[in-house]
């Protein structure tokens, strides 16, 4: 039964990491094809600065991926690694499609680019497979029994 929770919190990182990389490639490819000023808007150096912290946040995250999926795949017991991997990299997801959108502006928020989709599907991994709370509840029993 725990095994199968841990594989479940691991999948749902998957899901995370991909829509976070989605987002990431959709937003670098938009930098570029939107001009205001005269300009790519990825000529703005804010905005590049955010591709940057959005690119790093998803390498990251797929590191810790990699490595609890590892961790899984030898039969290791990792119910606070799961918790762990779901916690962080759904959390992550939330914060880099939420930038995706906030650099594609008013365009980012229709139905017509995807961003709007990776944003509310990163929604959601926060919430189903045990939320964000019930996971910072696994790791923190395992930190600190309760007496
Ligand atoms: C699109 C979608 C698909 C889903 N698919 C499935 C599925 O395939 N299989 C399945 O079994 N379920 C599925 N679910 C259900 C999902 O797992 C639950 O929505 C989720 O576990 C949260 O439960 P809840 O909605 O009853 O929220 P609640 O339990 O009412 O939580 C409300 C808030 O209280 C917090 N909270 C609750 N208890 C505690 C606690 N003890 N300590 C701290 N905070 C707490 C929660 O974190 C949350 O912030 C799906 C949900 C959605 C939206």
């Amino acid at each position: 039964m725990q095994r199968g929770l841990n594989i479940a919190r691991v999948h749902t990182a998957a899901r995370a990491v991909g829509l976070a990389q989605g987002a990431l490639e959709d937003t670098t490819a938009y930098l570029q094809e939107r001009e205001q000023f005269g300009h790519p808007i990825g000529d703005f150096q804010a905005l590049r600065f955010t591709l940057a912290d959005m690119a790093a946040d998803v390498v990251q995250g797929r590191a810790m991926w990699w490595q609890v999926a590892h961790l899984l795949d030898e039969g290791v017991p990792c119910e606070s690694e799961a918790a762990m991997v779901k916690l962080a990299t759904t959390e992550m997801a939330v914060r880099v499609t939420n930038q995706a959108m906030q650099l594609h502006g008013g365009n980012g928020y229709t139905t017509e680019r995807r961003v709007e989709r990776y944003w509310r599907d990163a929604r959601l991994t926060t919430i189903f497979e045990g939320t964000s709370e019930i996971q910072r509840r696994i790791i923190s029993d395992r930190l600190l029994p309760r007496r």
